[in-house]
Formats: C-alpha cells, structure tokens, sequence
C-alpha cells in the first residue's frame, strides 16, 4: 500500500517525504521531521484545496482544510 502523509494524507512517493520523517510529507514536516505548527498547516492544505479546485469563487478553503484535516491521524 502506498505511504501516505498522516498530516494531509498526500501520496508521499509523489510528492516527496520529509527528510527526517517518512510519516510526513516535505510540507507537513520541518527540518527537523516535527510537524508544522497546525495554523500553517492550515494555510497549506488551503493553497492545495484551491489549486485543486475547478470553482473558487465563494469557498472557503480555510474551512476546507480544517475539516478535511480534522480527518488525518496526525491532527487527531
Ligand atoms: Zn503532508
């Protein structure tokens, strides 16, 4: 089964784990393989949700993000 990141559940072959920290994704993790302080995780699930999505207008991917990750292992 593929690895995925436990902060945002990306597929971690695609888009590169954390150096220190295979459990987290290049952007979920720090330098030091710590988990990203959860507000500017939120911003960057948000970035993501929205270069994902076909309509913008209206949504509020802060909102999004925070939903969806509410779902992932590491945020529980
Ligand atoms: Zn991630």
């Amino acid at each position: 089964m593929e690895k995925m990141c436990l902060s945002c559940g990306a597929p971690l072959a695609q888009i590169g784990a954390n150096v220190k920290n295979d459990t987290l994704c290049q952007y979920c993790g720090d330098e030091n393989g710590n988990l990203v302080p959860k507000e500017a995780a939120i911003a960057g699930m948000a970035e993501w949700l929205k270069s994902w999505a076909p309509i913008t207008e209206g949504v509020d991917f802060r909102e999004r993000a925070i939903s969806y990750m509410s779902a992932m292992p590491a945020w529980n």
